[in-house]
């Protein structure tokens, strides 16, 4: 679905992503994991459409949105995106706040489509409450059915859950991969928190200075790291 080949970008002198070649499948679920000013973000906002590479190419189902002189805008992606803030409307309810991107959809769809999402992810019961009336974790869930309403190709988390107490994250986890897995979407997240990336994905990229040092799948990673820098940063070597 996702194909991210040779890609680099630079700000001003900097490199910040060099190389970097990942392919995501459909249904997949990928978390970038690395340290703070890795390049997490960054690729997130290159497959998304908000940054444009120096060099290589982005692919999505076959076509390229990025690179060899093309650039597709965000809108044209078909990339969903949820990021750190939630950033609902706080003047529009819950199920405004999901319908707000099926505005060109016709009414009994939409309406259809925002029962759909709200059960999904168990807010039915809160359809006309407003944000400051739901709590952080379930605010987050209207931010996840808002972002797959449109019925995204890709859904792109950038620390879904880093504004969100322990407790709440660690149980979120859990339930956002239920949520992904269930609407059969593909995924890529980005984390530093490594129980994270190891209860939500199918594989983990571990990015160590704009580069994947490995990829595998979250046992394979943790249990086998194949650097020193893998190692150090799961924990093995202190
Ligand atoms: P964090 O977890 O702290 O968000 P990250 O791994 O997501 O880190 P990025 O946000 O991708 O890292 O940033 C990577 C590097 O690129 C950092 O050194 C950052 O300062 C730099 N950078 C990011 N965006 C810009 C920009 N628009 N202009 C200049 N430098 C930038």
């Amino acid at each position: 679905v996702l194909e991210i080949d040779d890609v680099s970008k630079r700000f001003g002198d900097e490199t910040v992503i060099e190389n970097l070649s990942l392919s995501v499948e459909d249904g997949e679920i990928l978390t970038l994991l690395g340290p703070s000013g890795c390049g997490k973000t960054t690729t997130l906002r290159l497959v998304a459409g908000l940054e444009r590479p120096d060099g290589g190419e982005i692919r999505l189902d076959g076509d390229v949105v990025s690179g060899n002189g093309s650039f597709r805008s965000p809108e044209e992606r078909g990339v969903g995106v949820v990021f750190q803030e939630f950033a609902l409307f706080p003047h529009l309810t819950a199920g405004e706040n999901v319908a707000f991107g099926l505005k060109e959809w016709d009414d009994d769809e939409r309406e259809a489509r925002v029962t759909e999402l709200l059960e999904l992810v168990g807010l039915s019961a809160q359809r006309d409450s407003y944000p400051d009336e739901l709590s952080g974790g379930q605010q987050q869930r209207v931010a996840l059915a808002r972002s797959l309403a449109p019925e995204p190709d890709v859904l792109l988390l950038d620390e879904p859950f880093s504004n969100l107490d322990v407790d709440l994250r660690v149980r979120m986890r859990e339930e956002v991969r239920r949520i992904l897995k269930e609407a059969g979407v593909t995924a890529v997240s980005v984390t530093h928190d490594q129980e994270e990336a190891m209860s939500m994905s199918d594989r983990v990229a571990v990015v160590n200075a704009g580069r994947i040092e490995q990829i595998g799948r979250p046992e394979q990673v943790f249990q086998h790291p194949e650097s020193r820098f893998v190692a150090s940063f799961l924990g093995h070597a202190s």
